[in-house]
């Protein structure tokens, strides 16, 4: 890997490590250009908290933190300012306005919850057999492409659906021809193999090659060190040749606003 664009911060809640040592551990493995991406804000109404984001007016000191670190390391490594966000479509407007006055680079979609989030189950575990969760899961997350805000999908596998297979491939193929139409690359997520999840799933990336989509390597790191997994890597790169997936040598950024 020479890019990365999916990496988090201490602000998360259940990451760990300085911005600074994310920094530090990119360069030293090599790599080329580093995003950070940690979970958006959101404005939920009432007094909703949710657990695994950072708070909106922590905003503010993630921007200036990877900043501050993007010029401090410039002949080092190119350093991108993004967002790990869900496309959630009531909260879209208010996390616009909240992020105006940033210079917030791009936006991927990891979608987490459905809905709004709010009153939702997680997407990633437990698993489900319900048909209607897989099936509203991709027309969200086909949602969210149509928006234009996403430079790509995370983990488009996070799903842990466990039922009706022909109903399960059904749905990721309509999932990856909208990726093909809206030309949006989908995501093999690095921790995903570090921690033996469901995800990358075979029968997912599968259809990924059956369709042609464009896909990229995403470390999803939670600690500096996550930015240095060569063994789930090499793993990653089994799923490309075994797929004859349509890996992308660079990753173009999608403005998000
Ligand atoms: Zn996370
Ligand atoms: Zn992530």
């Amino acid at each position: 890997m020479t890019e990365n664009y999916h990496t988090h911060t201490a602000r998360c809640r259940h990451a760990t490590g300085t911005e600074e040592e994310y920094v530090l551990a990119a360069i030293d493995r090599g790599l080329k250009i580093l995003g950070f991406s940690d979970h958006t804000p959101f404005i939920f109404p009432g007094d909703y908290y949710s657990t695994m984001r950072m708070y909106p007016d922590e905003l503010e000191n993630y921007v200036a933190t990877v900043l501050a670190l993007k010029e401090k390391y410039k002949d080092k490594i190119e350093i991108h300012l993004g967002l790990e966000v869900e496309y959630y479509p009531d909260r879209m407007g208010d996390l616009l306005k909240l992020i105006t006055p940033y210079d917030i680079e791009y936006f991927i979609l990891g979608q987490h919850w459905c809905g709004n989030e709010q009153g939702e189950p997680y997407n990633g575990r437990p698993p489900t057999d319900d048909n209607a969760r897989w099936e509203r899961y991709c027309s969200q997350v086909i949602e969210g492409m149509k928006t234009g805000l996403f430079t790509y999908v995370a983990h488009p596998d996070l799903l842990h659906f466990v039922g009706d297979k022909d109903f399960y491939r059904q749905h990721a193929k309509r999932l990856c021809e909208a990726a093909v139409t809206y030309d949006i690359p989908l995501e093999i997520n690095i921790l995903g193999i570090h921690s033996g999840r469901h995800y990358p799933r075979e029968d997912f990336w599968k259809i990924v090659g059956q369709t042609g989509c464009k896909v990229v390597l995403g470390c999803d790191a939670h600690s500096p060190q996550g930015l240095a997994d060569f063994p789930s890597e090499d793993k990653a790169m089994e799923l490309v040749k075994r797929y004859d997936l349509n890996l992308l040598d660079h990753i173009p950024l999608l403005p998000c606003k």
